[in-house]
């Protein structure tokens, strides 16, 4: 379970990968990709180790500078590339990945169906995505933060739309999420390791906030949407 984001001017595939296989230690079954290419979102994903990815990718690369990627440890739903992440819902506007366990998963799943959303995964993740694009009124960041007052549970939730090119959202509540901090790009990453090829600037995400990322500026949020003024730490070991 590991996630990495980013947002800048470079392959966002290259850095992905490099970041998921910095991850590997945390453990997974399966590992997806979604990127923002030509306007639309693009995404890969696989059960099994990350270089069956990444084998794909090198056959079949996605261009483009935004993106998620995701190595998943199966909590609900068997391992599967169905179940992999990221998920995106049925116009493929919005992907999300998901470190965690959304515990009121089977009644918004259920009030979802209701509402004529299709579910392709049985997991629990797959409810963000649909609970996004039902809130969805232009803004990103809006939305999720509509979203984190409809999901209980342990999660870090990344989260790219294509009708919001160059924007990236993040929020974390139990589950580990860092922001990396470059020139002209920046990221997300459940961990420092991920990080260390492309920049030492760091920010931790406390529970509850949000983070609102471009390839300039990051903007941190407290639960309860003020501005949070973090200070930046320089990484000084290596792995
Ligand atoms: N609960 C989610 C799933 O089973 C996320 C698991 C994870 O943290 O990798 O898909």
């Amino acid at each position: 379970c590991g996630i990495v984001g980013y947002v800048g001017k470079e392959s966002a595939q290259e850095v992905i990968l490099q970041g998921l296989e910095k991850l590997e230690y945390r453990g997974y079954d399966s590992a997806g990709i979604a990127i923002l290419e030509d306007g639309v979102i693009k995404s890969d994903k696989f059960k099994g180790r990350l270089s069956v990815l990444s084998d794909y990718l090198n056959d079949h690369p996605i261009s483009g500078s935004l993106g998620i990627g995701h190595t998943r440890w199966a909590t609900h739903g068997a391992p599967s590339d169905e179940n992999s992440h990221p998920h995106l819902n049925k116009e493929s506007t919005i992907a999300v990945v998901h470190n965690g366990i959304i515990e009121n998963y089977v009644s918004l799943k259920e009030e979802l169906i209701a509402k004529g959303y299709e579910f392709k995964s049985q997991t629990d993740t797959e409810v963000i995505v649909h609970l996004l694009d039902s809130i969805y009124e232009g803004d990103l960041l809006e939305a999720v933060n509509k979203l984190t007052k409809l999901i209980r549970g342990a999660y870090a939730i990344g989260v790219v739309c294509s009708k919001n090119p160059g924007e990236m959202v993040a929020v974390r509540n139990e589950s580990p999420l860092i922001v990396g901090l470059g020139k002209d790009e920046n990221f997300i990453a459940s961990d420092i390791p991920a990080l260390l090829k492309y920049t030492r600037d760091v920010c931790i995400l406390e529970n509850g906030e949000t983070v609102h990322l471009t390839p300039e500026k990051v903007t941190i949020y407290s639960k309860d949407h003020e501005i949070v003024q973090r200070e930046k730490f320089t990484v000084d070991w290596d792995v």
